[in-house]
């Protein structure tokens, strides 16, 4: 998964660069920053590479979250639909904009069940956000149907999908808009920092002005900048997009090891019969950041972790069951509506409502289900180690 993997003397040389100029900030200075415009070429970049319109980068991917939904109009009285199984963060956007995150199920791909979806439309619906997980793809046709057909905006957080791909289109470009993170652990990394992508040009304009405290960014002198709406400082730095700029000439690079890596430990976890694998809606386009895979029960699942801890292999293994921050299930923050403000009494009552909802069908999925995270800089000797020991360990569980 993480670029920061693969740290090296061209992310040390573009953070130089900028280091020599000493202009850090990414707007203005136009004569001491002597060409040096990091956090400009990475959005280039990232259209170029990714087939977006237009990106607007921000300090993360929650802030980039943040960012898309204020651009997109989301707000007081609006319901987001989202699923039950991904990082805080997803619902953290949306409250940030003071609307209301609707929880549903997912299915075996991770990602929402667009059966659940349709199940949790009311009339104050105003967003689908399917969530990538783990590197793989919501079922984008069936989301983007449903949102045709209930005019709906789609806005896809694909802050762990950098690289994956749906029938073609990147993962992210979409919908109305989507959003990457490039916080530390993440496909490529800037150290903290997000991006907004989006093929529509009004959402790109307010997405600029947004994340700079309103600034219109129209003429040169950025006092004289006038601010057509309240915004935020969600900038990113030039020393954060200049670590981001040298990490995107590498994604290719990091790709392909990280499906290399995954082909071969897949290949030996698939000796198992017991052991299925997550459903993927186009298996084409998977980023291969993490292999996830299923047993038949919750009970061998729990052992199978058990022994993976006694024996010390468990590190990279994720068990989201039983994970504070990625799953439903020990979200009491969000199930109490635990905020350091007061909330509107209204959202309160809906945030607690819609978090205590019966999520039976994602438990079954989820308590049966491990994702094992691919790193960069495993040999072929450890995968080969790694992938036995685990299906010795899988093995002896199914034995009993
Ligand atoms: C990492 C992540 C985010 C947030 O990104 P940060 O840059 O850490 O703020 C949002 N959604 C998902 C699914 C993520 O994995």
């Amino acid at each position: 998964m993480p670029g920061f993997e693969r740290w090296s003397d061209a992310e040390r040389k573009s953070v130089n660069e900028v280091l020599e100029t000493g202009i850090l900030m990414r707007y203005g200075f136009d004569g001491p920053r002597q060409g040096i415009w990091k956090a400009k070429e990475l959005e280039a970049a990232i259209c170029e590479r990714f087939g977006s319109q237009y990106a607007q980068l921000v300090s993360s991917g929650t802030a980039a979250l943040t960012t898309a939904m204020s651009a997109l109009g989301i707000g007081y009285g609006d319901e987001v639909i989202m699923p039950c199984f991904t990082f805080v963060a997803s619902f953290e956007g949306v409250l940030s904009v003071g609307a209301v995150p609707v929880m549903v199920d997912v299915d075996e791909s991770l990602t929402l069940n667009p059966t659940a979806v349709r199940n949790a439309i009311t009339p104050k619906t105003k967003a689908i956000m399917p969530v990538h997980m783990c590197g793989s793809m919501a079922d984008m046709d069936a989301l983007q149907a449903i949102c045709k057909e209930h005019n709906l905006l789609l806005l896809e957080d694909a802050c762990q999908a950098i690289g994956g791909s749906y029938k073609g289109k990147q993962l992210g470009t979409i919908g109305d808009a989507g959003t990457f993170s490039f916080d530390f652990v993440k496909t490529i990394t800037c150290a903290e920092g997000g991006v907004v992508m989006t093929n529509r040009k009004d959402v790109l304009i307010a997405s600029d002005a947004y994340s700079d405290h309103g600034h219109d960014h129209v003429g040169v002198d950025r006092g004289a900048d006038l601010h057509p709406f309240i915004g935020y400082n969600f900038r990113i730095s030039e020393l954060h997009a200049a670590v981001g700029l040298a990490q995107i000439k590498r994604l290719d690079e990091f790709l392909s090891t990280q499906k290399s890596n995954h082909a071969a430990l897949k290949n030996i976890l698939a000796s198992v019969p017991e052991i299925s694998f997550r459903t993927i809606p186009d298996p084409e386009g998977d980023s291969c950041s993490f292999i996830s895979w299923y047993l038949p029960t919750a009970e061998i699942t729990r052992a199978v972790i058990a022994e993976m801890k006694a024996q010390n292999v468990l590190a990279g293994n994720f068990y989201w069951f039983d994970n504070n921050w990625h799953y439903i299930r020990k979200w009491d923050h969000l199930k109490n509506a635990l905020t350091l403000n007061a909330l509107s009494p209204e959202l309160k009552a809906q945030v607690i409502h819609h978090a205590n909802k019966d999520f039976a069908a994602s438990d079954a999925i989820l308590s049966r289900c491990v994702s094992t995270a691919i790193s960069l800089s495993w040999t072929s000797e450890q995968i080969t180690e790694k992938g036995n020991r685990m299906v010795e360990i899988i093995k002896g569980v199914l034995k009993g």
